[in-house]
């Protein structure tokens, strides 16, 4: 293969093009030929597929997408202060056909990775060379005694975006001011860490503005949470946290913030050691998580219900020529956010393009994510980190002292340009992601 380059060495190259994250793609595969079949048509996925089209066009690749359209869960919580659209969440696959990829609407039911084969909901059968597996994640109801799908239309986790996260705001605007707004969270590793504190702030936003006597009461399985600092210093400034009229309470681990069941009838949870009963308006549940399903079924996943893998190829420990990212992977220090997903599948395109094209040289990668917390009016905070993998596969570890968090203590403009940013990232992820 030609790069073209003459004073670097190729796999210079690519360790450099793979810092950069989502700017530069490694390799070029023109004359590669075979089948890779992509399940999950969300941020891994996308980014994956036209990640190896681009790179090696003569590859085929086909996208197996369950849903005719994607609801991003990434800046879902801005619908529930009314500051932003449902409609805005959502996207269509059409714009995927122009680079050559094969998108079909089914549900995969099935992976047999001993014959490199997907069986299809309607029983065809998709034979690969590689296959990447980015299906995101599944609820754990079974850990809150109580809860299921079936109770979740009346306390929802709103956790998987769409109609979900349209239920819970129908709810806040139904509910009588004064009334309260229960929200639990789950013990890590979840679906992006600083979002159920996102959700709280955006949902004080909504109630001082609309209900002004309501209150929420966040419940935590954890004693601390990302950006802790940074959230209280905006709840104090913004939504009295501390005091008798604060808008939010905060329950850790400690204080009975554990929720164990829920009675739907009485709209009331139960938790910690006491069995603690509260009550609320509205519930928003968001239980622990899991690999989603066909990543389950097909024996992806340990007992940890994550899937294992390689964590400098994310191809899976138990099955080759199988990769595993996004949320469903087990990815060490990486958080599961959309940033990482698109991260994690460039890589992953580098490493089946590099293989399929008969090169078979595997980069050592350097990951980045950086993921934005809108807290209130003109008010944002950040947070950053890179992350390198070794060349054995076993770590994926955060590089210590680069990344960060915003400043505690920013100034006006700072927190109102990291609004900014954070629609700015809104708007590129997604651009690149469905056009
Ligand atoms: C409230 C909230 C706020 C968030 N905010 C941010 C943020 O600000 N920044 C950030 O970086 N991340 C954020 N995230 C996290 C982000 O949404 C996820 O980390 C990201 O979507 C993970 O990408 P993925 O490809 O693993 O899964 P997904 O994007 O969920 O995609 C999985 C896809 O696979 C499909 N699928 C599943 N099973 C099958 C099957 N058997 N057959 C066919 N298709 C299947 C699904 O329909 C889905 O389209 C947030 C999440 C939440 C809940």
């Amino acid at each position: 293969m030609e790069l073209g380059m003459s004073n670097v060495t190729r796999r210079q190259f690519l360790q450099w093009t793979a810092a950069v994250g989502t700017t530069g793609f490694p390799l070029t595969g023109r004359g590669s030929s075979g089948r890779v079949v992509v399940i999950g048509g969300g941020v891994g996925g996308i980014t994956a597929a036209k990640s190896i089209k681009k790179a090696a066009p003569s590859l085929n690749v086909i996208l197996v997408e369950q849903k005719k359209h994607y609801s991003a869960c990434f800046m879902s919580n801005e619908v529930l202060a009314h500051s932003r659209s449902l409609e805005s969440l959502r996207f269509t696959y059409d714009g995927l056909w122009k680079y050559g990829i094969t998108v079909v609407n089914q549900s995969a039911v099935a992976i047999d990775a001993a014959v490199h084969k997907v069986i299809l909901e309607g029983g065809a059968v998709l034979e690969y060379d590689r296959l990447i597996v980015s299906p995101g994640i599944d609820l754990r109801y079974d850990v809150i005694v109580g809860y299921n799908r079936r109770v979740a239309e009346k306390l929802p986790h709103a956790w998987t975006s769409g109609d979900q996260i349209g239920l819970l705001r129908t709810q806040l605007e139904a509910m009588q001011d004064g009334g309260t707004v229960l929200i639990a969270a789950p013990k890590n590793p979840f679906r992006c860490p600083s979002a159920p504190y996102e959700r709280a702030s955006q949902i004080a936003w909504y109630l001082q503005r609309y209900k002004p006597k309501s209150k929420i009461i966040l419940l935590d399985a954890k004693e601390i949470f990302s950006q802790q600092a940074l959230f209280m210093e905006a709840w104090r400034a913004l939504y009295g946290f501390g005091t008798q009229n604060s808008l939010i309470d905060w329950h850790p681990a400690s204080e009975e913030g554990t929720v164990t069941r829920v009675d739907p009838d009485a709209m009331a949870v139960y938790s910690g050691e006491l069995d603690t009963v509260t009550k609320g308006a509205v519930i928003n549940l968001i239980p622990p998580q899991m690999a989603g399903m066909i990543a389950r079924t097909s024996g992806l996943t340990d007992d940890t219900y994550w899937c294992p893998v390689n964590k400098t190829t994310f191809e899976s420990t138990k099955a080759k020529d199988v990769h595993i990212l996004g949320d469903a992977c087990n990815a060490q220090d990486m958080p599961k956010s959309a940033y990482s997903a698109a991260s994690q599948a460039q890589c992953v395109a580098a490493v089946v393009v590099s293989a399929m094209s008969g090169v078979g040289e595997i980069p050592l990668f350097t990951h980045l994510n950086a993921c934005y917390s809108i807290l209130g009016q003109d008010w944002a905070i950040s947070t950053v980190g890179v992350y390198r993998s070794n060349s054995t596969g076993t770590i994926l570890q955060s590089v210590e002292g680069s990344g960060g968090t915003s400043s505690p203590g920013a100034g006006a403009t700072q927190r109102k340009h990291a609004v900014e940013y954070a629609h700015s990232w809104y708007q590129n992820i997604t651009h690149a992601l469905f056009t």
